[in-house]
């Protein structure tokens, strides 16, 4: 196992905080970013805002500097949900869902490219959603922005698999939360009678598909979607 320089966007709680975890357990060095820079679990932590090019650049620069190195790994994970039905939703709901969970991902895998280059190694991971293929009333903007990722990883594939750089996206289905928490227990039944798995998973269980995706063994896997969603999406 190489332990990798690994960068998680919105790694300061929920599924974020997850693989935050998981990834230095695994024995990385693991830096998480946030708007508000909070750094919990005793993980490293630096400030920044996906939907702004120069946060981006200066958290990257920030990380870079704590790791003393390049970012080899970027977990793309910095996700903001504002449902509303299509007929109603204004252009700045769909504009800033769009602007965090998509372009923020753009940025944060522009900013990474030329390091990753230059080392000849490189792990992009997105994080998706089952929605994003399956799409969701009320998500016409979230859904968007999720299975915009599937295009991202798979031009980034095309273009930079040749240099030892994969990039995948995974998409969690419903997921033990404190959004989940909060459903009502009737609400709750009827999603999880529809999951085959016949239950929400854990954040860990995300997070164990995204460690994979980093690790040495994952070298020739890129541009694909792995469920972690218990057979909802039927594997897209
Ligand atoms: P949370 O709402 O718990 O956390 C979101 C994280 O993103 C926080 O760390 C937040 O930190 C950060 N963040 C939000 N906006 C920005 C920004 N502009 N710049 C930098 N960081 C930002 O999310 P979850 O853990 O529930 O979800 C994580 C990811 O998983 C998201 O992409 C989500 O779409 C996806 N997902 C979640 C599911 C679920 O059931 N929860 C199911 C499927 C997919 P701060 O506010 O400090 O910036």
């Amino acid at each position: 196992m190489t332990a990798r320089n690994v960068l998680v966007t919105g790694g300061n709680r929920g599924i974020g905080l997850a693989i935050a975890v998981a990834m230095r357990d695994a024995g990385h060095h693991v830096v998480v970013m946030s708007r508000s820079g909070e750094a919990p679990e005793d993980l490293e932590a630096v400030a920044g805002d996906v939907s702004d090019t120069a946060s981006v650049d200066a958290a990257f620069s920030a990380a870079e500097a704590k790791f003393g190195g390049p970012v080899e790994v970027v977990v793309a994970n910095a996700g903001i949900t504002k449902d509303g039905l299509l007929m109603r939703m204004p252009d700045a709901d769909f504009d800033a869902v769009i602007d965090t969970n998509l372009a923020g991902s753009f940025r944060c895998a522009r900013r990474a490219s030329a390091g990753m280059i230059k080392k000849r190694f490189g792990r992009l991971v997105f994080v998706s959603s089952v929605v994003g293929l399956y799409g969701g009333p009320g998500q016409t903007n979230y859904s968007a922005s999720k299975s915009g990722l599937v295009g991202l990883a798979r031009s980034i594939t095309r273009e930079l698999g040749g240099r030892g750089i994969t990039a995948n996206v995974v998409a969690p289905g419903f997921i033990e939360t404190d959004m989940t928490a909060e459903l009502p227990e009737d609400r709750q039944k009827a999603y999880k009678a529809a999951i085959p798995a016949g239950r929400f998973a854990t954040p860990a269980e995300v997070a164990a598909a995204v460690v994979f995706l980093a690790s040495d063994d994952a070298a020739y896997i890129s541009g694909a979607v792995i469920p972690v969603d218990g057979g909802l999406g039927m594997g897209h």
